[in-house]
């Protein structure tokens, strides 16, 4: 059997060694976009370029290509650069490379190795409220557009994340969102349910900033204990109060991190659902940040909040989510909806760019709609 691993880089020369080792695999080779890693050679084993691996693929010289624990960014572009050539779902592998390789270990041939679940994500989010106390305009979580906040309970997200762990083997990272997370009271009891499933996922609580002064020790000291980080948006009413609050997080030791600033925000729903779906995935930033919400896993905010939308502007938009409560959603399927276009794709198009502003009074339905489709 002959493989490749996407990425000359530390993690993929670990995993190659590994693959190696296996009684059925022939060959492993190196795929990578850096022209300066193309045609060198380490122990006889070569670098190619994307399309010199596509060439193989589609000989079937080459059966499937591994990704390993990148970025989320680069995992995205690496699986966009294979959807859009043609290589299938089924033909790639994303795993954690720790976890990836322990399991080698015991294997004798590569073909013995199987997955009972999605054996990585690098990024998983969850809205701990869905309402916000900044109500941006045209915020993709459509946060601005619902009157009740539908928090889940720490019991239902216990729920939630039983379901998940039992789909889903790793993930990289797991966001706490919203809305405004910081208005979910036991923001801190979820934390710690995310630490019980995922012990070794770094947890983010993505805020816009404004309550952080007001936090519980409940839920500093969670924070602290599952070393958790505070990532802060600099939105424009931030601005004069980032000093105080970066010296509040210090003298709490809290670890946080602040974004650069965001004066713009963009659209991109196209109410005619008529762009081409595998064109505008390959080129939307939102496509790998999965959502987890009321046990069911979404690709990205727009479709499982996009009830919220049709709600509000009578449309009706298409979601496009998997119930992870259903047997059907086997990791397979899981794998193969956030490899490829799903419905709402034919939804989103050229983004249309607007400066930051709150919502004030009724939001007009050609205010949050895209540039134009793509095709
Ligand atoms: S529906 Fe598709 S194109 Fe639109 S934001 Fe989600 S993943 Fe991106």
């Amino acid at each position: 059997m002959k493989l490749a691993v996407y990425g000359y880089t530390e993690y993929g020369i670990r995993i190659l060694y590994k693959l190696l080792e296996k009684k059925d695999v022939d060959q492993v080779i190196f795929v990578d976009n850096n022209v300066s890693k193309i045609g060198t050679k380490t122990d006889n084993i070569g670098v190619v370029s994307l399309y010199s691996f596509l060439r193989m693929y589609q000989q079937k010289e080459i059966l499937k290509i591994i990704i390993p624990d990148y970025s989320l960014s680069t995992i995205r572009s690496m699986k966009n650069d294979l959807r859009k050539n043609g290589v299938k779902a089924e033909d790639v592998l994303i795993v954690e490379t720790k976890s990836f390789i322990e399991k080698l270990e015991g294997l004798v041939k590569f073909s013995d190795y199987k997955c009972y679940k999605v054996p990585f994500v690098q990024y998983l989010s969850f809205e701990a409220s869905e309402k916000c106390n900044l109500n941006c305009k045209r915020c993709d979580h459509f946060s601005n557009l619902i009157d009740n906040d539908n928090q889940e309970s720490a019991d239902e997200f216990t729920h939630d994340l039983e379901l998940l762990s039992s789909k889903i083997e790793r993930i990289g990272t797991f966001s706490f969102l919203g809305g405004e997370p910081l208005l979910n009271t036991d923001l801190y009891k979820l934390i710690y349910v995310v630490k019980s499933y995922y012990p070794d996922t770094q947890i983010i609580v993505l805020t816009n900033g404004l309550l952080l002064k007001q936090i519980s020790t409940e839920l500093v000291q969670a924070i602290k204990e599952t070393q958790t980080i505070v990532r802060m948006t600099l939105y424009p009413p931030m601005k004069d109060k980032i000093d105080d609050i970066v010296q509040f997080m210090r003298n709490k030791e809290i670890k946080f991190e602040l974004s650069k600033a965001v004066d713009e925000f963009w659209t991109q729903l196209n109410i005619e659902g008529n762009s081409d779906s595998h064109k505008m995935l390959n080129k939307c930033v939102n496509s790998d940040c999965f959502v987890l919400k009321k046990g069911k896993l979404a690709k990205c905010p727009i479709t499982m909040n996009i009830s919220i939308f049709n709600n509000y502007f009578r449309t009706e938009i298409p979601q496009d989510v998997l119930d992870l409560s259903d047997d059907s959603i086997t990791p397979e399927v899981i794998h193969e909806y956030l490899y490829n276009p799903i419905k709402t794709c034919a939804y989103c198009g050229r983004e249309k760019y607007y400066e930051w502003e709150r919502t004030s009074g009724k939001v007009k339905v050609e205010e949050m709609l895209c540039a134009d489709k793509i095709v």
